[in-house]
């Protein structure tokens, strides 16, 4: 049985604490792994380490830090195997998914490369007589993050590339279900040039992110995960004086439209609706198909692709779309979900549970299931599944689709299939939703906009990377300037404008 390790000062760190969580093998069912999971003296232990570290760190200048994000790149890319690799025998999903993951990690990294100019102040020459005004953004110090299992690799580096960039010193406290990505990264990013202490993995679970919340040397804490869990976090890191954001849970909604390519849409539907597993914050789990032709028409076409889909374990290399969810406890909740909606009266029309892989009968899969006439009262409506299981909600007309999507106290992201170019623009302006498709089924904005959904999905007023995340990973300084060359004057008792 392999035992995990901190992070902690260039060094793999054995905990201390004597707790421990399982690490699966979600496909065999197999605990493979220990993950140490951190005290508060183990976190507060890491956080010193990281504040002596920060200042020099800080005072590289931006051009030689966003070189150490440059040759991140190249190592990401040169280990990408290898870390897709570790990434799937922990989460479970497909190796070409897992790569993926890393890759749009990588990409908010080559971002980050750009750190000299988005660092880059304002300056206004002459604002009054020999005055100069100027601002500068400038690190805030000690940062930390807290991520989901579900992007093990993408998460965190949105997190820490561009907090380090900005010369601040950061400390992640991954998901307990998949933490050996983040270790790796946390290696990669040293072996790049960063300096010990600023990029830091503990590991753990609510005690040591309690202890994030209440070190009074954290300046900012960034979060995804799932609803309850951001509110816990966002209200209680305000609370305590920290700049804080955090990305919750969703319920992604797809109105199809009478106009739309039923077929485009039936295989928009069965990617975003099952890829992964259903275990993405971005997955399409709602098909709301405007009027009873469409939707009878999509309910025939999506039966047979949600039938055929091919369920297994990473291993099984392309022959498969997706595979186990991450742990029992999940694949236990997803069925017991499903159940709700039969027992509520929505129609079962392919039942995913009961499936059994031979070779992986102890592995965490479930089966893909396909809901209709779901109504908007129902646990499988009003909760997030995070599994293998879309729901159709019929809907009489666009506006009843439209208050569907917008009276959902979820507002992650949403699409449109139409070819109706008037309907589409319509719906992105009036939608209450951070993140819009139009003939695009998953709409993950890339990484030089922003990312971040609306309602009970984000808490905070900045998005994760793009230009957000320069101005969440900094504060901002301004200064006025005048060099007089003797007293001219004596004091001034109000505020006037500039002569
Ligand atoms: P989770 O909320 O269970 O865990 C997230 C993190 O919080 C983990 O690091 C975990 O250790 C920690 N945590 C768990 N319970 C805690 C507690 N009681 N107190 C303090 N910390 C605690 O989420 P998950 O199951 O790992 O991830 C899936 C969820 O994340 C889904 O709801 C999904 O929609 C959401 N998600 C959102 C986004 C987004 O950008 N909005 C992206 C990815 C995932």
């Amino acid at each position: 049985m392999q035992e995990l390790t901190h992070y902690i000062n260039g060094e793999h760190v054995k905990g201390t604490s004597g707790r421990f969580s399982d690490v699966f093998n979600p496909a065999t069912g197999e605990v493979q792994a220990k993950c140490p999971l951190a005290s508060k003296e183990e976190l507060d232990a890491a956080v010193e380490i990281a504040a002596a570290a920060q200042p020099a760190w800080e005072a590289v200048n931006p051009q030689r830090r966003a070189r150490v994000m440059m040759k991140f790149v190249d190592l990401l890319n040169r280990d990408m195997d290898k870390l897709a690799e570790a990434l799937s025998r922990e989460h479970g999903k497909t190796f070409p998914d897992a790569k993926g993951d890393v890759q749009r990690g990588l990409e908010v990294v080559e971002y980050c490369i750009g750190a000299p100019q988005m660092l880059k102040g304002e300056f206004t020459d002459s604002a009054g007589p020999g005055i100069d005004m100027y601002s500068m953004r400038q690190a805030l110090g000690v940062t930390a993050g807290i991520t989901p299992f579900n992007f093990p690799a993408m998460i965190p580096m949105w997190m820490f590339a561009p907090a380090i960039a900005c010369g601040n010193a950061f400390i992640l406290k991954p998901s307990e279900r998949d933490p050996s990505v983040p270790l790796m990264l946390a290696e990669l990013m040293e072996e790049a040039g960063l300096p010990k202490g600023i990029l830091q993995v503990v590991n753990g679970d609510k005690e040591s992110v309690d202890a994030i919340l209440y070190n009074d040397t954290i300046q900012s804490v960034g979060f995804v995960g799932s609803t309850p869990i951001a509110e816990y976090i966002y209200g209680t890191g305000c609370a305590q004086g920290k700049r804080v954001q955090c990305f919750g849970g969703a319920k992604n909604h797809m109105i199809i439209m009478p106009d739309a390519d039923l077929d485009q849409a039936a295989d928009a539907l069965i990617g975003a609706g099952y890829g992964a597993a259903g275990e993405r914050c971005m997955a399409i789990s709602v098909a709301v198909p405007v009027g009873k032709d469409t939707a009878d028409k999509l309910i025939e076409k999506l039966i047979p692709r949600v039938e055929t889909l091919k369920v297994g374990p990473y291993t099984a290399g392309d022959d498969v779309d997706y595979g186990p969810v991450v742990t029992g406890a999940a694949k236990a909740n997803i069925e017991r979900l499903v159940q709700t909606g039969v027992d509520q009266g929505a129609d079962l029309v392919v039942d995913g549970r009961n499936f059994s892989l031979q070779g992986y009968e102890d592995g965490f899969f479930v089966g893909p299931s396909l809901f209709d006439n779901v109504t908007t009262d129902m646990d499988i409506y009003k909760q997030e599944i995070f599994g293998p299981v879309l729901s159709t909600v019929r809907a009489e007309t666009y506006e009843e689709a439209l208050s569907y999507a917008m009276d959902h106290e979820y507002g992650n992201g949403t699409a449109i299939y139409t070819r109706d170019g008037d309907t589409a623009r319509d719906f992105a302006n009036r939608i209450n939703i951070g993140m819009i498709g139009i003939n695009v089924p998953i709409p993950v904005p890339l990484a030089y906009h922003t990312f971040g959904g609306w309602k009970k999905s984000a808490f905070g007023d900045l998005n994760q990377h793009g230009p957000d995340a320069f101005k969440f990973y900094t504060r901002t300084k301004t200064i006025t300037s005048r060099w007089p060359s003797g007293i001219r004057q004596g004091g001034e008792f109000n505020f006037k404008p500039m002569d």
